[in-house]
């Protein structure tokens, strides 16, 4: 097997001076990295164009693939119902992912997730900095470590930044759990008390 060569990257693909319905027609003819390859369609973003708040979860899963959305799956439901709880309507966060392909093995007939590398979260990131420059968003929450990698940098971590805000020129940043960890998680009512405590103190500081 030969060495995998460096991805191109997405920002050869990303418009310049575009609104975000040009960027998203742009991002389904994305070739920046080899996810492209395996999974159906590209997933973009979805959400208000100005909305105060983005959600950055980790990459598309096996139903948000075939469906073309974010968080549509069973990650997604959860999603959903936590930010009825704590106040918010879905409707008015913009949801994203870090990588807008789903990366899978196959394991007989079922695609199980893989997490993206390092190096195809950078090659993806030219669309998250897309869409967190036209939305400006007052605050970015990252849900799941390879979304605060991705936003903040590789030495990022969840359990630093769960209930603290990190201050930018543009926006603030907080964390928490990927919604998809509290469905794996051996105590699961707890891990989904602790994630609506998170959404709560995010509530919270973006009323203020
Ligand atoms: S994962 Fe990102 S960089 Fe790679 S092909 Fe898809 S949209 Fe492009």
């Amino acid at each position: 097997m030969g060495t995998t060569a460096k991805p191109v990257g997405a920002a050869e693909f990303v418009p310049a001076d575009a609104d975000l319905d040009t960027v998203r027609a742009a991002a389904a003819g994305c070739r920046g990295c080899d996810l492209y390859r395996n999974a159906t369609q590209t997933v973009f973003g979805e959400g208000p164009a100005d909305a105060s708040v983005v959600m950055v979860g980790e990459q598309p899963g096996d139903q948000e693939d075939t469906q073309g959305q974010p968080f549509v799956g069973p990650a997604g439901r959860l999603l959903d119902r936590a930010l009825g709880e704590a106040g918010f309507d879905r409707e008015t966060v913009y949801l994203t992912n870090a990588v807008k392909h789903f990366k899978f093995a196959e394991r007989g007939k079922r695609r199980i997730h893989k997490q993206p590398s390092r190096t195809e979260v950078v090659a993806c990131s030219a669309w998250l900095a897309t869409e967190l420059e036209l939305v400006a968003p007052e605050l970015v929450v990252c849900l799941g470590a390879v979304a605060a990698k991705a936003v903040l940098g590789p030495s990022a971590t969840v359990g630093e930044l769960r209930g603290q805000m990190v201050q930018r020129p543009d926006y603030r940043i907080t964390a928490t759990v990927h919604p998809s960890s509290v469905l794996r998680a051996p105590d699961r009512k707890t891990a989904y008390a602790d994630f609506l405590d998170d959404l709560a103190y995010i509530r919270d500081t973006t009323r203020q």
